[in-house]
């Protein structure tokens, strides 16, 4: 245990990560030579100490139920020392040093229906946030529009033929828990109206400096409405963000009819080649549609199949656009520009540090 542990006097925040590190990798840490990927959804690391750790990566869900986790923490116990871990993606990976245990281990999460692969040249499973089922701001689903993408390109997880890594994320709002801005494809829920105030109740709800102060565009201000204290928006500084809704329950967002998905494409985080990206709007609005959500699994298909088609090998989404042009990007997908790919924020976003690489 490091000083910094033993010397610690309350237990707040989370535990020490050093207690559910396997053996293996504590004892090599920081000396990991090079890694091989044995087969879709199988890699080795080789150690300088000569030490080898397995890791079989299968898709999850991303919202568990404990039954499911007891699942994983026997298939751990069985076959990895009771070790396991969750990707950043929702990816769950099995650690082991035996590489006798690598099939077995493969045929019981196949036998539970989950499927293995996701590593190198694949797409990984999407990282989605809360969706209708917890959020209140949610403009669409999370994990049903995750589950019908991964359903139609879960053979783009099982095999390595992709050009490079695909990574896909949703998020529910454009507050975006989710990683939508640096995924190679980003399923993102908008809202198109500014919010519904309810007047009646608005200061019975919410302190209206807090309403004011929520907005990041100053578009509300306090103001006197029939004789009662409430607030106004002024719709044409309105970018649809919610945050007003988050802190005033009387200032309504939710909307059958207008909110959606937008998708945006070209973001990543690694610094392989150029330095990460963010992701920028392709297509501005697709219809919230469940339980299948058929157009906005069209639209994911038919880029992947692009750039699937077009790009040169280890090439992210992002790079072959730059490569080709945006225009020509438009134009291969079939999609029409419009007002809302105008990007004011543009220069904003030049001036951001993405990189790790530093200059003095
Ligand atoms: Fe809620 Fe927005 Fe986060 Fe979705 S992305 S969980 S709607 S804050
Ligand atoms: Fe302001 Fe966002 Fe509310 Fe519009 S939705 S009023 S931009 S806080």
């Amino acid at each position: 245990m490091t000083q910094a542990v033993a010397e610690r006097r309350t237990d707040f925040g989370p535990p020490q990560y050093e207690r559910f590190l396997p053996p293996a990798i504590k004892k090599n840490y920081g000396k990991w030579k090079y890694h091989e990927i044995l087969k879709p959804g199988v890699m080795v690391h080789h150690a300088e100490s000569g030490d080898k750790l397995f890791t079989v990566r299968a898709a999850s869900g991303r919202l568990l139920s404990i039954d499911k986790i007891r699942l994983y923490c026997d298939l751990a116990d069985k076959y990895c020392d009771g070790y396991f871990r969750f990707t950043s993606r929702h990816n769950v990976e099995f650690l082991t040093d035996k590489s006798e245990n690598i099939e077995p281990l493969i045929a019981d999460l196949k036998k539970l229906g989950h499927p293995v692969g996701g590593i190198g040249n694949a797409i990984s499973a999407i990282v989605h946030t809360q969706g209708w089922i917890h959020c209140h701001s949610a403009a669409t689903d999370a994990s049903g529009i995750v589950q019908s993408v991964m359903d139609d390109l879960i053979g783009r997880f099982e095999q390595r033929e992709l050009p490079g890594k695909l990574r896909i994320a949703l998020a529910c709002c454009l507050n975006m828990c989710g990683a939508v801005h640096c995924s190679d494809i980003a399923i993102l829920g908008i809202h198109r109206r500014p919010p519904k105030l309810d007047h009646a109740n608005l200061k019975k709800l919410c302190e209206i400096p807090s309403a004011s102060a929520s907005c990041p565009t100053a578009a509300i201000r306090p103001a006197t409405v029939n004789g009662l204290p409430s607030v106004e928006v002024i719709e044409e500084k309105c970018m649809f963000c919610a945050n007003c809704f988050t802190v005033c329950p009387a200032m309504k967002m939710n909307n059958p009819l207008n909110d959606g998905v937008s998708i945006w494409v070209g973001g990543k985080v690694s610094n392989a080649r150029v330095e990460p990206m963010f992701s920028k709007l392709a297509i501005p609005y697709l219809p919230n549609n469940p339980p299948r959500w058929p157009e906005v699994t069209e639209a994911v298909r038919n880029l992947v199949d692009l750039w699937a088609k077009n790009a040169r090998k280890y090439e992210r989404m992002g790079e072959w656009i730059n490569r080709i042009s945006w225009p020509k990007f438009f134009k291969m997908a079939g999609i029409q520009f419009q007002k809302e790919h105008i990007d004011d924020f543009r220069h904003a976003g030049l001036t951001f540090k993405r990189s790790t690489h530093l200059t003095f």
